[in-house]
């Protein structure tokens, strides 16, 4: 019996024709083993060796967001993150300090000369994010948001599009191309966990490991994992953080506090449960760079489906 398509359905068949810029496919140029470099101040994703960004959930004060950019660079992160602007569940959580915000994660980027990245929400401060960070973040709830894609990629900086946590891999990547549509091809693919029927029973989110072989034979832009969403737990940031180097994963974004490690630090307004200490990234760091060279990072750039010079 012949399958038949079912209305409006995408699968992994249509890519070429839902995304002809990002697709492997007619890139001969990028065929089988090279990725697309994305440069952010510097700091390279896709040059073979991954980038970690670290930094809090959002930012909260000044004094919190210099401490711990301090603190995460001592770790030996490549890029600073956190949100000025916050995806919250309901309207009476804290929602981030806006522009106060933008202001103190400049400033902490500055002083520390690590790049930062982070998110908007909002079609309308794409121009005023822009100004203030090196790399535009997309969270997963936006991630279909299409106007939002096109202005980001409209304002040609760098952007990190998480994937929506129902997304399918087509979905993602269509996503991904409504920027490159707009002649910006500065995307890096972020997995932070999805929902499935058994993460809800012990987890709220599953980290999808496989995306990243998959997500490198597609299309040639660099993806990176988030194992602090797609845990939810910071005992399990590490192996997971680990578990998606080994996969192949050009990088991680992970939330850190100095909450419990320094005195006086209150416990995060946002995502307290899974936040690692410096000390803990610090280890997430030694890992990957004692592997880098290994045969093991060499046999990581195969599972991801490339080898070759830039992997
Ligand atoms: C975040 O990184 O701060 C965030 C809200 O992530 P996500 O969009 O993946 O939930
Ligand atoms: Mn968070």
């Amino acid at each position: 019996m012949m399958r038949r398509k079912i209305a409006g359905q995408v699968s992994l068949e249509d890519l070429a024709r839902i995304c002809p810029i990002i697709s492997r496919r007619g890139h001969p140029e990028f065929e089988e083993c090279r990725q697309l470099e994305v440069e952010v101040a510097g700091v390279r994703f896709g040059a073979g060796v991954p980038v970690v960004i670290a930094g809090p959930c959002a930012v909260e004060s000044e004094q919190q967001t210099m401490d711990l950019a301090r603190s995460v660079r001592a770790a030996g992160a490549d890029m600073l993150r956190g949100g000025a602007y916050k995806p919250r569940t309901s309207p009476h959580d804290f929602q981030g300090l806006g522009l106060d915000g933008l202001k103190i994660l400049r400033a902490a980027s500055d002083e520390t000369g690590l790049p930062l990245v982070t998110e908007v929400m909002d079609v309308r401060l794409v121009g005023l994010v822009a100004e203030y960070a090196d790399m535009l973040q997309i969270g997963s709830r936006n991630m279909q948001n299409y106007p939002l894609l096109v202005e980001a990629g409209r304002s040609g900086k760098p952007v990190l599009l998480k994937r929506g946590m129902a997304a399918s891999l087509c979905e993602w990547l269509g996503a991904a191309e409504y920027i490159a549509n707009e002649g910006n091809l500065k995307i890096v693919l972020c997995e932070r966990g999805i929902k499935t029927h058994a993460a809800s029973e012990y987890s709220r989110y599953l980290l999808d490991l496989n995306v990243i072989q998959a997500a490198h034979e597609e299309t040639f832009l660099p993806i990176i994992v988030d194992p602090s969403h797609a845990t939810g737990v910071a005992a399990a940031v590490e192996s997971a953080g680990r578990a998606a180097i080994e996969f192949g994963s050009d990088g991680l974004i992970i939330e850190v506090s100095n909450y419990g490690v320094e005195a006086g630090v209150p416990r995060p307004l946002c995502d307290a449960d899974q936040a690692i200490s410096p000390a803990t990234l610090r280890r997430i760091v030694a890992f990957i760079r004692n592997r880098e060279g290994t045969s093991e990072a060499a046999a990581a750039a195969t599972i991801a489906g490339v080898s070759g010079p830039n992997r």
